[in-house]
């Protein structure tokens, strides 16, 4: 928990009132779960089903543990690729939209929105930017949390984390080897 969360036991039910008429009741074990929100009252008699019926296209933050999906914010376009809902999130360093499940499995869906444009990015997008090369794209997209993404690789190739081959135009990590582990080519 960090220092601006307070934890409260559960006991015997907590209730937390968030504004005059809102408030969030929790019973016993968790269950028994209802929310107020202005004049609407929504009860639940499971965790579970609370948690069921909350639309994970809408929520700003998730997170599946099984399969280490992380989606951060909201980024939906339509098939023409105009943006249809957009939302920022807090993730790491800075305000974005980042979804792991889409650069996985969607290559064509937008998977990055940096910080400080709306510039959307897909899995495509970042492959490009790596010559092509999905194991540096990943490292790329793994990385960045309010940064465009080139800016990143700028600063990667500034400091000698990665390198471009003066021969065969690969991409590879500068510290794993001293000529390019590709074609042999030294003094890249
Ligand atoms: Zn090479």
């Amino acid at each position: 928990m960090g220092r601006k969360y307070k934890e409260i036991k559960n006991g015997r039910g907590t209730t937390l009132q968030i504004n005059q008429n809102d408030y969030i009741s929790i019973g016993r074990d968790g269950e028994d779960v209802m929310l107020r929100c202005k004049d609407k009252v929504l009860a639940f008699q499971t965790w579970e089903q609370f948690v069921g019926a909350a639309d994970p296209s809408k929520c700003s933050y998730k997170y599946d543990y099984q399969k280490g999906n992380v989606v951060i914010g909201i980024c939906i376009v339509d098939g023409d690729g105009i943006l249809q809902e957009f939302k920022r999130a807090y993730y790491r360093q800075g305000w974005i939209f980042k979804n792991s499940y889409a650069f996985k499995n969607e290559p064509q869906k937008p998977c990055y929105v940096p910080e400080l444009s709306n510039t959307i990015y897909t899995r495509e997008d970042f492959l490009s930017m790596c010559n092509g090369q999905a194991d540096i794209a990943e490292i790329v997209f793994e990385a960045v949390d309010w940064q465009h993404p080139e800016t990143y690789l700028d600063e990667q190739y500034a400091t000698g984390e990665m390198t471009i081959c003066g021969v065969c135009g690969k991409i590879f990590l500068g510290y794993e080897a001293e000529s390019c582990p590709y074609c042999g080519a030294n003094g890249t």
